[in-house]
């Protein structure tokens, strides 16, 4: 067995490996950028070494500088995890020609799957069925355009050497195609250096369903059954379950005999996974399921097949680089329940899906009964240099109907603070009725957009009031801690309910006295509150959108709306200029100051006419997103 292992990669995957690996008794070493040196992968690992500057060229994909690092600590073994150099050919022969042990398949079987073309052609030509269409060495506009037509309208166009769901375009009509394919071809070459493209059938109803596979060096293959990963914005995933809803057991006998024989007909070794696109417009039939590509390392969805079948696949993926055998037969192998996984990002989904990045302040995921995986823990910090999915939230129970509730009340519970996150979106998603009835397709959240991401719920000015009511109830001597023990309240007020009973109650401590308050009431408008720092109480509705309120700034003199005139930092940035002073008087619409964020200056300027009651900007000061900058007083009320 491998005694010391390298996790060439960060984030959660990274944490996932290692925690593996402690539980086999295996050395682990991590590697980290400058933005990742306080990062929990590095506290988790037994050793860990710096391999650069924060954007991942310089580190992360510096395959060099991370085999210097193994050799330099007497690593035996790199394991890549995901992303980064995992599916890079030319970095695993170099690993295994320093004489350390890739954790991963042949450098061969990773160069045969590597673009997508030759590995259609493979699999056509080893009898697997492929997606329909031209993958063929002519790249002339005009012939492109001839086999779109032959195909037939809708067409897919993908660059050979794409991935992360970059370099596609659907195209509906001839018209179109022209523009689609230089576009994709100029994203292809700007994302992966190649321009070579395939087209392909647009597949109806599309689901996405892929086989988990195993392959061990002396020769075994065996699969681990399927995942339905058709929740996909953009054509990335975003919530994946398995088994597949309405798979019916010779459907997936014959689905993943094809993804063992496409395993066999390149070798396969270690972990990866065979991805197929379905045609479900009939539900789903073994003759309308197609290989579309295959995944050459560790899946990100990777928990929910080992949440039904019991296995550690990254257990699975260390015995198997140490030359051992695979752990159990094809016959040992069986689904147990039903797992759902929801990736939870940093972004804002009611702007756009804007990333969202700062200090973690609230960072609580687990208050529900689920699986969490992930890179973060309170106080640690979001850099925007990486991918924004900060966990997972993995769900496993004995039916889908149970997990689907499960997963969301779980994402719903989530709270994250002040960083925006996509909880609500993932709670919404797996509560829709659709879904629920296990009506999946990869246009299910196009078709739901709108409703996923709207923000819900009163505004931040009748939340402030409400909040005060809150506060002043706390100063009663009758709702001391001893008497919120034993009694449940709720406050109505402006359409708001601020909710306390004892069910799963925190204790928020408010000026030195204890408040009891739910953080999940269900029923109505709950609003679920939390202390946090010295003087603020966090704040979070059902959709769990969160808002910070500072207490020091309510006395509870009802002075109404002092949200509607506060400035709040809209994204992390610097502040470059500061055009205004305390108690200075200004006009609606005039510029009060100037944030630098993301390459771009954004003037913030006041809402309407009054007075300048609070200034906390100071020029070439950075601030995180929703820092209070300034407060605006309407004249009427100074
Ligand atoms: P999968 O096919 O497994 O769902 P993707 O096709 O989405 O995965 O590719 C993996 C993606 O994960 C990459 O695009 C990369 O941007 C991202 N990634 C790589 N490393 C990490 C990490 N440590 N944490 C989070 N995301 C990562
Ligand atoms: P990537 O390497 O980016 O993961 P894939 O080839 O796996 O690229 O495709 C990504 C997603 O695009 C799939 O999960 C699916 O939702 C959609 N897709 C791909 N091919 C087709 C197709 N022929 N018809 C319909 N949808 C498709
Ligand atoms: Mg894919």
């Amino acid at each position: 067995m491998i005694q010391s292992l390298l996790i060439a990669n960060r984030g959660e995957i990274a944490c996932r490996i290692i925690r593996t690996a402690r539980a086999m008794g295996i050395r682990t070493v991590a590697v980290y950028s400058d933005a990742d040196a306080k990062a929990l992968h590095v506290r988790q690992a037994d050793e860990a070494v710096h391999i650069g500057a924060s954007p991942a060229r310089e580190s992360y994909l510096v395959g060099e500088k991370i085999i210097a690092a193994a050799l330099a600590i007497g690593a035996e073994a790199i394991h890549p995890g995901y992303g980064f150099l995992s599916e890079n050919a030319e970095f695993a022969q170099a690993v295994i020609d320093a004489g350390l042990i890739w954790v991963g398949p042949r450098p061969a079987s990773i160069t045969a799957m590597g673009l997508k073309d030759a590995a259609k052609t493979l699999m056509a030509a080893a009898g697997v069925p492929v997606t329909p269409g031209y993958m063929g060495e002519n790249q002339d506009p005009a012939f492109l355009a001839d086999r779109a037509a032959e195909i037939g309208y809708p067409v897919l166009i993908k660059a050979v050497a794409g991935g992360g769901g970059k370099g596609m375009r659907k195209v509906e009509a001839v018209a179109n195609f022209a523009d689609a394919l230089a576009s994709c071809q100029r994203e292809a070459t700007a994302s992966f250096g190649n321009a070579h493209v395939l087209i392909e059938k647009y597949i109806q109803r599309p689901r996405h369903i892929e086989v988990q596979i195993f392959g061990d060096t002396h020769g075994n293959i065996v699969h681990l059954f399927e995942r339905d990963c058709s929740l996909q914005r953009r054509h990335q995933k975003v919530i994946e379950e398995a088994p597949a809803p309405g798979m019916d057991a010779a459907t997936r006998e014959i689905l993943c005999a094809a993804a063992v024989k496409a395993a066999k007909a390149v070798d396969y070794v270690g972990a990866g996974t065979i991805e197929f696109i379905a045609d479900a417009s009939e539900g789903l039939r073994a003759d309308r399921i197609w290989f579309m590509e295959m995944n050459t390392r560790l899946q990100v969805e990777h928990p929910v097949t080992e949440e039904i079948t019991g296995v550690d696949l990254v257990e699975w993926q260390l015995r198997v680089a140490s030359g051992e055998a695979l752990p159990k037969r094809q016959e040992e192998l069986s689904i147990n329940g039903w797992a759902m996984e929801a990736r939870l990002y940093a972004e804002d989904p009611a702007k756009g899906f804007l990333p969202s990045v700062g200090r973690l302040e609230g960072f609580r995921l687990s208050s529900y009964e689920c699986r969490v995986e992930t890179g973060y823990e309170e106080g640690d910090w979001v850099s925007p240099f990486y991918d924004p999915m900060i966990a997972k939230i993995v769900v496993h129970s004995a039916s889908r109907e149970e997990t689907a509730d499960r997963l969301s009340s779980a994402c719903a519970s989530a709270l994250v603070w002040p960083v925006r996150t996509n909880s609500s979106f993932l709670s919404r998603g797996a509560a829709e009725p659709e879904f629920v009835a296990g009506q999946v397709d990869t246009g299910f959240i196009e078709r739901h957009e709108l409703n996923l991401c709207t923000r819900r719920g009163p505004d931040e000015k009748t939340l402030q009031i409400g909040i005060s009511e809150v506060l002043k109830r706390v100063e009663q001597p009758d709702l001391d801690k001893r008497a919120m023990r034993d009694r449940r309240f709720a406050i109505d007020l402006h359409g708001l309910r601020l909710n306390s009973n004892r069910k799963n109650a925190h204790w928020i401590a408010v000026d030195g006295r204890a408040l009891e308050l739910s953080p999940n009431y269900k029923g109505g408008t709950a609003w679920n509150i939390e202390y946090v720092g010295e003087s603020g109480v966090l704040v979070s509705d059902d959709d769990g959108q969160l808002v910070h309120f500072d207490v020091a700034r309510t006395d509870g003199s009802a002075h109404g709306p002092a949200s509607s005139g506060t400035i709040l930092s809209p994204m992390p940035g610097r502040i470059i200029a500061v055009e205004v002073a305390q108690g200075q008087t200004v006009t609606k619409g005039q510029k009060l100051l100037t944030l630098e964020a993301m390459k771009m200056e954004h003037s913030l300027i006041a809402p309407f006419g009054g007075v300048v009651a609070e200034l906390n900007a100071v020029a070439g000061a950075q601030v995180q997103v929703e820092a209070l900058l300034a407060r605006i007083q309407p004249v009427e009320q100074t």
